[in-house]
Parts: structure tokens; C-alpha cells; sequence
């Protein structure tokens, strides 16, 4: 199957991921991917980092004003509206669960704890996946942006929008693959199929890949090898 073709090729070349040993902690890693969006990893960790400095529990960020929050996350932009999400997705938790923590959610079925996950203001299919596969350790396939245009140009789905393309493929990736196939999905977006100019003449997947357009990319001085080496980043469970 073209999908084990996939997850074996990125292993080989990019190596199998390994987990850290300690899990993140969810309402971290909640904040963290809530950061993460419309911004890049270097700005989402230095505004996570300043976050965190300038608040060492969470308690202490739901006790300040949505100004303070967004002064300290300024350097990820979007500061306002993100801010005002923390503050009310915080709010939400302590009010529903007691105290500013989600490890309860971790004794709930994977399907129960994605619907609950939901009901926070400003957390979609990705962010709650992301929890449960990174805080929770469990088997869900969590789909961005750029894990949606991969397997897309790829041929493993022909899907529209994101959420569709995670529908898809909760079935089609074998569960103990799950972490390993996202994250080096996202190395792979980063290094080699970006969106813009993707490596295809430097790229393990050329063989089985359906993208249109990837002769010419592979002929073109960007589809060369690069600076793909050049490429830094944060995975969200380092949070
Ligand atoms: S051949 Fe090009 S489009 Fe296809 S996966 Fe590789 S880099 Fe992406």
C-alpha cells in the first residue's frame, strides 16, 4: 500500500521518531499549538517562552489582563486576539474542570476526549488531535496545513480542506505509525515539499508521488537539493 511505501521511505530517510520520555503537559501543549498558528516555529517558541517566563503557572496568566498576556506574546503576532483566546480557553478549564488542568481528559475514549477538546473556544480538529497524541500518547493523526498539501500532492488523498484530509486518514494510517508518519511529514513539508518551490528533484517520494507539476520542479533550480539542511525547528511536544 502506497501509504506503508510513505511512512517507510520517511523513516529510512529521515529516521523513526522517538517520543520523549516525560509527555508534555496538555494545557502546555494546548497553549503551545494555540501560539503555533499563522506564525513560524522560531516566533511561536520565543512568544511560548516569554509566556511562560513572565507566567510560571497558569493561574498567574488568568489572573492578568488580556494586555499583559499579549505584551508577552507580542513577538508571535496576533497578539490581541490570542491573548483574549488564552485567556477565556483558561478561564473555560478551571470553571469546568476545577483547577487549570487537563489530565482528566487522558482516562476519556480518544473519540469523547477530541468532542470535549473541541468545546474550547478556538481549538479545532488539529490543536485537539495534537493534545492527545502528544500529551495523552495516544493513536490520533493530527493534519495541518502542510500535512494536508503533502499527502494531497502525494496521492494518498484527494481531499479539500484539512479537516477532511484527517477524517481520511485516521483509517488509513496504522496506529503505532501515527506519530512517526506526522512528524516527519512536518520535517519533510519543511525540508523538501514546501509549499512554495517543493525539492522534487531531491525527493524520496518522487517515484510514487502524483503531483502534477513535479517534473518541472525537478528540472527547476529550486526542485534542486538546497538548503533544506538549513531548516530549523521546534516539534510541539518539546514544549
Ligand atoms: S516529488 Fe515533489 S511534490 Fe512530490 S512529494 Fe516530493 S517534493 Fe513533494
Amino acid at each position: 500500500m502506497k501509504i506503508a511505501s510513505v511512512i517507510n521511505l520517511l523513516e529510512k530517510t529521515l529516521g523513526a521518531p522517538k517520543q520523549k520520555r516525560d509527555a508534555p503537559n496538555p494545557v502546555d501543549l494546548l497553549v503551545a499549538t494555540l501560539l503555533s498558528q499563522n506564525t513560524n516555529d522560531h516566533n511561536s517558541h520565543r512568544a511560548y517562552a516569554n509566556l511562560k517566563r513572565i507566567f510560571p503557572t497558569w493561574e498567574d496568566a488568568l489572573g492578568a489582563s488580556t494586555k499583559k498576556i499579549a505584551s508577552a506574546i507580542r513577538v508571535g503576532g496576533m497578539a490581541a486576539q490570542k491573548s483574549k483566546r488564552i485567556k477565556e480557553i483558561l478561564h473555560t478549564i478551571r470553571d469546568r474542570y476545577g483547577s487549570i488542568d487537563l489530565t482528566s481528559l487522558r482516562r476519556m475514549e480518544i473519540s469523547q476526549a477530541m468532542e470535549e477538546l473541541q468545546t474550547l473556544k478556538g481549538v479545532g480538529k488539529k490543536t485537539a488531535a495534537c493534545v492527545i497524541l502528544f500529551s495523552f500518547r495516544k493513536p490520533i493523526f493530527p493534519v495541518d496545513t502542510h500535512i494536508h498539501r503533502i499527502l494531497n500532492r502525494v496521492g494518498i488523498v484527494r481531499t479539500k480542506t484539512p479537516e477532511k484530509t484527517f477524517d481520511a486518514m485516521q483509517s488509513l494510517v496504522p496506529p503505532q505509525k501515527m506519530y512517526s508518519l506526522h512528524t516527519n511529514l512536518i520535517r519533510f513539508g519543511r525540508m523538501v515539499c514546501k509549499a512554495q518551490n517543493p525539492l522534487c528533484g531531491a525527493c524520496v517520494l518522487y517515484d510514487l508521488c502524483e503531483y502534477q507539476d513535479k517534473e518541472k520542479f525537478a528540472l527547476s533550480r529550486e526542485g534542486k537539493k538546497g538548503d533544506s539542511e538549513k531548516v530549523h525547528f521546534m516539534l510541539l511536544d518539546n514544549v
